[in-house]
């Protein structure tokens, strides 16, 4: 009995999958850092044997190297960090419909492809930050209130160029309307502090030096600062509460057409998306999970909770053309 019972038990510890002579790998294309995915592919690997090789690039190479690989490519999975990629690589025709199961089904509605072509994994709000010195949260409104001559020469955006101010601007599209949007745009650039920024945590330095008053960014940027104990005086503000809610991004992912184990890769998706991956997913870059209820950090429950926009992410990837052209004729570079 004492030797069967260890046994039995090291016989359930066997990995899952790699019971043929062949290790089980799966490639992935990731715009997602490096450091950030390891504790969920240890974590994968360490639950079933299964070995996800992690390719990283910036996500309009990832897709464009698909496409030149075609039939031949040794990806399985792609993985970005802005839903726009994602519909990008859904338009170019790489992706695979997921089958919709009880676990692709925990993530919401608004935060997954209407025809399963990809899937949210983490949550980012990208919201407003002001100087506590300088500003009074009560002052705040919404994305389009910035655009007000009251913070004229006191407002700080990064650059246009990034794809999370496009999805930001092409969800404004989708709930103002073109013109609205393009005055609103107009308002912003005719209000900037200082030229546009290359990245969010440069803005929120700045606005912790008192450079600008307020700024739009991710909130992770945010936790990265606070967790070295630096933007003390950044306060964080949750924009049109009552109409619409703040905007929301994803860190998403979808199965490749040309992958030759589509089964494999749906098995580590639907894992992606249990509790306890999605507390490592999130938490390696403190961002919200997407599936309600699991427990947040307690760095990012500090924040207090908000109202986010559920206006669907497939939506608001309609917009992203239209809202690159809009910010050009704006002058926003
Ligand atoms: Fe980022």
């Amino acid at each position: 009995m004492s030797f069967i019972i260890p046994f039995f038990i090291f016989a359930l510890a066997l990995p899952l999958y790699a019971q043929s002579d062949k290790p089980v790998e799966l490639v992935l294309y990731s715009s997602r850092n490096s450091d950030l995915l390891q504790p969920v592919l240890k974590a994968y690997q360490k639950e079933t044997g299964v070995v996800v090789r992690h390719i990283e690039g910036s996500a309009g190479s990832l897709v464009q190297k698909l496409v030149r690989e075609g039939d031949k490519s040794p990806a399985d999975l792609l993985i970005t960090v802005d839903v726009g990629h994602l519909i990008h690589g859904a338009q170019s025709g790489l992706l695979e419909p997921l089958a919709a199961n009880e676990m692709t089904q925990r993530v919401p509605v608004h935060l997954r492809d209407d025809q399963w072509q990809w899937l949210g994994l983490s949550l980012r709000a990208r919201t407003i930050f002001y100087n506590k010195k300088k500003v009074k949260p009560q002052e705040l409104v919404s994305y389009q209130d910035l655009a007000h001559p009251k913070w004229k020469g006191r407002l700080c955006l990064r650059t246009s160029r990034k794809v999370y101010n496009q999805s930001l601007v092409a969800g404004l599209i989708g709930r103002l309307g073109q013109a609205e949007t393009e005055k609103v745009v107009k308002g912003w650039v005719s209000n900037l502090a200082r030229p546009v920024f290359t990245s969010d945590t440069h803005l929120l330095e700045a606005i912790d030096k008192g450079r600008c008053d307020v700024g739009i960014a991710n909130t992770y940027y945010l936790a990265r600062l606070q967790k070295k104990g630096e933007a003390q005086n950044v306060g964080i503000f949750w924009p049109t509460q009552d109409n619409g809610g703040t905007h929301v991004n994803i860190s998403g992912v979808g199965i490749l057409k040309t992958s030759k184990n589509k089964q494999q890769a749906l098995r580590f998706v639907n894992w992606l998306v249990s509790d306890s991956a999605q507390k490592v997913f999130a938490e390696a870059n403190d961002e919200y999970p997407v599936v309600p209820l699991v427990p947040l950090s307690k760095l990012i429950q500090s924040w207090g909770p908000y109202h986010m926009d559920t206006t669907p992410l497939s939506q608001i990837g309609e917009h992203q053309k239209q809202a690159v052209q809009l910010m050009d004729r704006a002058r926003y570079r």
